[in-house]
């Protein structure tokens, strides 16, 4: 005690956690060169590195036996063996040993960060793909040699807080997730990965705390305070004890209002219905939402399925598909097809080194480089509808050319199902994210084609503003209520209303308190969130009238810049009572506004 260092980060996801901290290292960071600690030094460090080369080599053996991968894949894992064996690289790896005085950690990093480099300044197409090669090689080989330190996280053994410079999408969909008390990384903001399955787990969380790491290590005692956004490294007693019950505090206000809300319709005053829907990673969070009041699960990412098992066979699908219709007794499931690349899990994939992920192969165009894929998967979900209520969705599309593509393709799977005599639903719904301006401009042309939109605000603000959700140094440009985010919202709503198609929501925004009352003012009926938020969201809508709604969003129409809008946000949060209408419980309201606003 005595040496208590503050930290002050994004909260992303409510609550009060205290704990040990686990420090995950990060295989891609730059490495200081460290020299040999191994008892033994040189001779310790080489032995070290060719045992964990002879493990890597196994590793991928047993990755090509198990893997339902294509020929190209498996050539890929054969390559990246013949690159472990190769006499050149260990010569250059024993050499940076015994001459540079370095540990075999920081030879693999110099050797294959130089080489890395090498191949990235050719620029050259073939080359970019060894790239990537030669990245996955390294991660697998500093995985072995630290004794799978790098991944630590899928061996946890007890509760503690995990701090990170980033956490790659396999290591949180990997991680043993009963022993995560709370997440502090470096790096992101409030839609990045690791906050979407923090808030989906009802795991306080704080990101973008830029350079934590510096001053702490695996062992000490923190508290992640997910509600002001602050971090707290070694305690003293007082501060402590006050975070101790800042803690129960809130754990208790949630606990009763979810009690008291839990089964109450999510209804306005006057009579407005809202469908309540939760976006889950995992069919085991179903039974968490379900205790939250979801109705449905609106948004299914399956990228973890992936994670997991690198190009599932129909079975692995169908099993999982399986055990969340179970779950939901009857409730309808969205089940969204592979968003693989960019932010998302891609390992595996053998996709090649691209500038701009974001705006490369990725999603759905990933899909159709790799239809068998794809078609495993449609093929999975169709058979999925036999058992429960189940909707496909298609993530990123950005023209109807692509829209038409993925339809074709479902098509076909389709037929091939029923020319096999297989049992499915004859009317399982399909629809398509709005998640690029693209689709948002032309959601009159898309509405023909599908029987209802999600709107993916998480990539939506991203593409429209110019702004990577993940970057927490331009996390203050990432406005939801900035006016061209607010037109296209408006703008898909009014095209899903004259086709006749439902409009959902599934990004963070729809989950958001500050955002809530407005979009029911646009005209939004159908919200999926984090399961966590909705007795909070439910409470919310419980309170405010349509009317209030939309003389909110009337109000945030006219404002040209983000800053005004959020200002008239957190006036209306702050008193709903005004600048107008009076309205029902104004009272009441208020308070729970006041309480919510302050929190994320
Ligand atoms: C979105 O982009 O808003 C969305 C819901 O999808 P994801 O966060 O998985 O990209
Ligand atoms: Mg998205």
């Amino acid at each position: 005690m005595g040496s208590m260092k503050e930290f002050k980060g994004i909260p992303v996801s409510q609550g009060i956690a205290i704990g040990e901290i686990i420090v995950i290292s990060d295989p891609d960071a730059p490495r200081t060169a460290g020299k040999s600690t191994r008892s033994g030094g040189a001779e310790a460090e080489i032995k070290a590195l060719r045992t964990a080369i002879e493990e890597a080599v196994e590793e991928i053996n047993r990755l090509r036996g198990s893997a339902n991968a294509p020929e190209d894949q498996l050539e890929i894992f054969k390559f990246h063996q013949m690159m472990l064996r190769d006499p050149a690289l260990l010569a250059e790896l024993e050499s940076r040993i015994r001459d540079g005085m370095l540990d075999a950690e920081s030879a693999v990093s110099a050797v294959f960060g130089s080489r890395i480099d090498a191949m990235r300044k050719i620029g050259d197409d073939y080359f970019s793909r060894r790239d990537k090669d030669l990245l996955d090689v390294k991660r697998r080989l500093l995985g072995r040699i630290t004794g799978g330190r790098i991944n630590m996280l899928d061996h946890l053994m007890k509760p503690v807080i995990v701090v990170a410079s980033d956490l790659t999408p396999s290591q949180t969909v990997t991680m043993p997730r009963k022993w995560v008390m709370g997440f502090v990384t470096e790096a992101g903001g409030r839609t990045s990965h690791t906050a979407l399955i923090a808030r989906n787990l009802g795991i306080p969380a704080v990101v973008g705390l830029g350079g934590v790491l510096s001053g702490i290590e695996s062992g000490m005692l923190a508290v992640v305070d997910g509600i002001d956004g602050r971090v707290i490294v070694d305690p003293d007693e007082a501060v402590l004890a006050d975070l101790r019950r800042k803690r129960d505090e809130f754990a208790s206000r949630e606990e009763s209002i979810r009690k008291k809300i839990r089964t109450l319709p999510a209804e306005t005053p006057d009579g407005h219905r809202i469908r309540l829907n939760a976006n889950i990673e995992f069919p085991s969070e179903i039974k968490l939402a379900l205790e939250h009041g979801a109705e449905g699960v609106g948004l299914f990412r399956t990228e973890f399925i992936w994670a997991k098992t690198p190009f599932p066979t129909v079975e692995d699908h169908l099993s999982i598909y399986k055990e969340a219709i179970i779950a939901l007794k009857g409730r309808p499931i969205t089940i969204r097809t592979f968003d693989l690349g960019a932010d998302k899990v891609f390992e595996g994939i053998g996709a090649k080194y691209e500038q701009n992920p974001f705006l490369g192969q990725r999603s759905l165009r990933l899909c159709f480089r790799h239809v068998d894929m794809f078609k495993d998967q449609l093929r999975a979900i169709l058979m999925a509808s036999y058992f429960g209520n189940v909707k496909i969705m298609f993530p990123m599309v950005s023209s109807v050319e692509e829209l038409d593509a993925a339809m074709k393709i479902l098509g076909e799977v389709k037929q091939e199902l029923q020319d096999d005599g297989a049992e499915m639903s004859d009317d399982v719904e399909v629809g398509a994210m709005i998640e690029v301006p693209s689709a948002a401009l032309i959601a009159d042309e898309l509405a023909k084609r599908v029987d209802f939109f999600s709107i993916g605000t998480n990539d939506l603000i991203q593409y429209t503003l110019a702004v990577d959700r993940n970057n927490e140094t331009v996390a203050p440009l990432y406005q939801p209520a900035h006016p061209a985010v607010l037109r296209l919202i408006s703008h898909v709503i009014r095209a899903g209303e004259k086709a006749g198609i439902d409009v959902a929501m599934c990004g963070e925004m729809s989950g958001d308190p500050r955002y809530v009352v407005l979009l029911l003012g646009m005209g939004l009926r159908n919200l999926s969130m984090s399961p966590a938020m909705i007795s909070d969201i439910k409470d919310l809508i419980r309170n405010v009238d349509m009317d209030r709604a939309r003389t909110l969003w009337r109000e945030i129409a006219g404002c040209n810049e983000s800053a005004k809008a959020e200002e008239a946000l957190s006036r209306f949060g702050a008193d709903p009572a005004a600048p107008s209408i009076g309205g029902k419980g104004a009272r009441k309201t208020k308070k729970r506004l006041t309480r919510r606003t302050a929190g994320i």
